[in-house]
């Protein structure tokens, strides 16, 4: 009775390829808003940046949060 089991684990490893798949995508598509406040990035914006995700006020508010980290 293995089957049922092993078929649950297989959806769950799938839908977590499936998510790992479309972080890559991000990488290098860049959105046209902004996942954190939903701002619209400029187009120049996504243009310098491949794969942004966050407008310049969201990245400057990660950037510090990021630094303030890594400092501890
Ligand atoms: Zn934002």
């Amino acid at each position: 009775m293995a089957d049922v089991a092993d078929l649950a684990n297989d959806s769950a490893e799938e839908q977590l390829n499936l998510h790992l798949a479309q972080r890559v995508q991000f990488q290098g598509e860049s959105l046209e808003f902004c996942i954190e406040c939903d701002e619209e990035i400029p187009a120049l914006r996504r243009r310098t940046l491949p794969g942004v995700t966050t407008c310049v006020d969201c990245q400057q508010l990660l950037e510090v949060k990021n630094h303030a980290y890594a400092k501890r």
